[in-house]
């Protein structure tokens, strides 16, 4: 098909004809959302409050306590709190209760919706329909849902990244219901099935999906803050999970501009493009009017995850133009992971709705800022405490200092599994460019802080403002959220007030991985933390003397990783180097820390992971890495082919006829040296693009997947970073009318314009 730049995929039956005879009318499709979007802006009139229907589409544990006979909602809560197996009567009975509510709710299936390592989400569906044999031989079709099917689901799980595991063993997999996340329904545009968040598992039970590590090391921080919360006096403690608020950025372009790219089609970003005139040099898109179709699209899309029980509180425009950013009030971590992962589905069903592609992407467009993702993350007891807030007694304050301390040494000492935690293909493009956190793992804390951590580090009281530091403890911490009002934007890890964010995770990530990794470094610090109090109590004279000595220790020992400077400056670099800190510029740097036994070590020592599982998972990243450059490589050549080097031999064809055509010595003179930018420009392209093709044939003789993501990173990267740079001059040299991609202008600045 020939594009039609930015109008055939939402006005196939436009009155206009081919070509745009204005810069405005090119803008035209925009303008247009489709039918339903329009509706429902009409709709919003008097809306009616979210607390109405918000979880509409949920059935958690407070239906199983209403709906459950007393005794099958006891077994369930020995399930869910002690593992103890369910009985297939109650596993009936529950099937039962949640067969009603989805079938009242207009359900007609079912599904084991589940995680697998794509970092997608997985689901496959069955009708709720059985077939049942009446007296008379007749067929009758009746809706049915058993306790087994709720249980385990067996899906063809040969197609599923297994990292090698599963050859080994067998070929299958197994779903298997995670009951500590609500089941919810999704409504697909003629029927709704209802959705079982699933763990994803082989024969012997290793995990072959990013759920299964989360789930254990929730489990196993709370164990181990528990034990270490007794030690500190907290005797009551029964448990202790991760909290997350997620922050997701996104970009939404028109529909039709994305179908006229083959790149962003294939690989979810732009691999040419120059940028706009105005970038996002005016800065006026950050918490701007947000344009009114994009508003309509983010009405529908939160009404859409109040009914899904996802709790989003703040949306608004992000600083490059089109990026804005959506946040849900936090949860506990596995569930927040689960609304994450449903809440990137929805915005992508939601915004083909409104005419729009939504990009999850970390750098869909060279030039302006990338999309990440938040993390904010805070540890909190069974009565809902946060361990990171300082809190308002002495108590809590040194129980607060002791936690930040830990969090501080866990990262120090697990920065490269950490970076290795969130490397991606489009985290590469992102990390360490001027807008995203430096690929180098460091920790903010905010001058209030450090000051009161040197302070401890050199035994002194700190000379804090409005509180008093004494010799062994802090009686009072002044109110340390104040000092966030100027937050240091550059740090990849930044304490904010009462909780850390974690901010170099990709947009498109799924979050429980790098949450699974913290969790491991958080617990693995924990315990050393649990056995070096053990012997301080012994040593010291008092509880408070103890841990504060803990705490200087750990200060002492992780303070390299502290740093609230400039994180993008190349002064950080150097002095990063200095430190020893990691520094792990590309995934296929940061990937190895799977692979590498001493770094990896405390992911299977908290068994978190098996060793069979992290090398299953290196293998899987690494390989998903390499096909990704690959698709990306090829795509980026087909561009060039089809669209970049047509597009400028017909300019040349032009340009050389007004060369010929021209009378006066001082046009000639113009046309020839114009004339001659273009013939550079176009060997260059047709050079570069055999170069880029030459050195992409040399992946055909690597065997492993480690030569394979180092040829592609450190040969073929540099040789398509010239292609491209080529063929963004070009589109300045060409008439608007030859260039048939969309072009980064109209791609950005279309949805401002409504
Ligand atoms: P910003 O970082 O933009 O100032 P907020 O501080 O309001 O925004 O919060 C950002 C995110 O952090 C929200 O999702 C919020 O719910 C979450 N958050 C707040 N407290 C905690 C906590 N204790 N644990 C995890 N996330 C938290
Ligand atoms: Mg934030």
């Amino acid at each position: 098909m020939r594009y039609d730049r930015g109008r055939s995929a939402t006005l196939p039956h436009t009155t206009f004809s081919s070509g745009f005879s204005s810069v405005s009318e090119k803008y035209l499709a925009s303008k247009f959302a489709p039918e339903s979007a329009s509706k429902l802006m009409q709709q919003s009139e008097g809306a009616q409050p979210i607390s109405e229907y918000f979880g509409e589409l949920t059935f958690g544990m407070g239906q199983m306590r209403e709906k459950l006979p007393r005794e099958a909602y006891q077994e369930l809560l020995r399930f869910l709190e002690q593992g103890k197996k369910l009985s297939s009567a109650t596993a009936t009975a529950i099937a039962q209760v949640i067969k009603e509510w989805a079938v009242s709710k207009g359900a007609t299936h079912f599904c084991h919706w589940f995680q697998p390592m794509t970092g997608l989400t997985a689901e496959k569906h069955d009708a709720f329909i059985s077939i049942q044999h009446t007296n008379h031989s007749e067929l009758k079709v009746i809706e049915r849902f058993t306790g087994s099917q709720l249980l385990q689901g067996e899906p063809d799980a040969s197609s599923f990244p297994s990292g090698g595991m599963r050859s080994t063993f067998e070929a299958r997999g197994y779903t298997a219901w995670d009951p500590t996340s609500p089941l919810f329904i999704v409504e697909g545009s003629l029927s709704r099935t209802l959705c079982i968040p699933s763990v994803f598992f082989g024969y012997h039970g290793q995990a072959l999906d990013n759920k299964t590590p989360l789930l254990r090391s929730q489990q196993v921080i709370s164990a181990a803050a528990v034990e270490f919360l007794k030690l500190l006096g907290d005797v009551d403690a029964k448990s202790v999970s991760g909290t997350l608020g997620v922050e997701q950025e996104y970009f939404l372009i028109d529909r039709a501009h994305a179908a006229a790219r083959p790149d962003i089609i294939m690989t979810g970003r732009t691999l040419v493009g120059a940028p706009a005139a105005r970038g996002q040099k005016l800065e006026d898109h950050y918490f701007g009017a947000i344009p009114g179709r994009v508003q309509a699209f983010m009405e529908d899309l939160e009404r859409e995850l109040y009914k899904l029980g996802v709790p989003v509180k703040t949306r608004h425009n992000e600083v490059a133009p089109s990026q804005f950013e959506l946040a849900p009030i936090f949860e506990n971590m596995s569930i927040a992971v689960d609304h994450n992962c449903l809440t990137m589905e929805t915005m992508r069903r939601v915004a083909i709705r409104h005419g729009f592609l939504c990009l999850l992407h970390e750098k869909p467009f060279a030039g302006i800022n990338g999309s990440g993702k938040h993390c904010n993350w805070a540890l909190a007891n069974d009565k809902g405490e946060n361990l990171l807030d300082p809190g308002t007694t002495p108590h809590q304050n040194l129980r607060f200092l002791a936690m930040t301390s830990i969090v501080v040494k866990a990262v120090h000492d697990h920065a490269d599994a950490l970076r290795a935690s969130i490397a991606s293909p489009g985290n590469d493009h992102r990390l360490g460019g001027n807008e995203a956190p430096p690929a180098i793992i460091s920790v903010f804390l905010g001058s209030l802080l450090e000051d009161i951590f040197r302070s401890i580090e050199k035994g002194e009281a700190a000379q804090a403002t409005e509180g008093q530091i004494i010799d062994l403890g802090i009686s009072h911490i002044p109110d340390i959220s104040k000092d966030y009002t100027d937050r240091n934007r550059t740090s990849p890890f930044a304490f904010t007030g009462n909780k850390f964010e974690f901010r170099a995770v990709g947009a498109s990530a799924n979050v429980g991985v790098p949450m699974t990794v913290l969790n491991a470094a958080v617990t693995a610090t924990i315990r050393e933390a649990t056995l070096r109090l053990k012997k301080l109590l012994a040593e010291k004279k008092s509880r408070d003397e103890a841990v504060m000595a803990l705490i200087r220790e750990f200060i002492t020992t992780s303070k390299g990783v502290l740093f609230s400077g400039n994180g993008y400056s190349a002064e950080w670099r150097a002095e990063a180097k200095k430190r020893k800190l990691p520094i792990l510029d590309t995934s296929a740097d940061a990937l190895s820390v799977f692979g590498d036994a001493k770094a990896a070590k405390f992911l299977v020592d908290t068994k978190v992971f098996s060793e069979e599982e992290l090398a299953s998972r290196y293998h899987v990243a690494i390989e998903r890495h390499v096909t990704t450059l690959e698709i990306e490589f090829l795509t980026l050549s087909e561009i060039i082919r089809e669209h970049v080097i047509p597009a400028v031999e017909k300019q040349l064809t032009v340009t050389a006829g007004v060369a010929t055509g021209a009378t006066t010595a001082e046009l000639r003179k113009a046309v020839g040296g114009r004339l001659q930018a273009i013939e550079r420009v176009l060997a260059e392209l047709i050079n570069r693009v055999d170069e880029h093709e030459l050195a992409l044939k040399g992946l055909h003789g690597l065997e492993t997947a480690e030569e394979k993501i180092r040829m592609l990173t450190d040969t073929v990267t540099p040789v398509a970073k010239s292609l491209r740079a080529a063929a963004d001059s070009a589109e300045l040299l060409i008439a608007d009318e030859h260039w048939a991609l969309p072009k980064y202008r109209e791609m950005l600045f279309a949805n401002v314009l409504n």
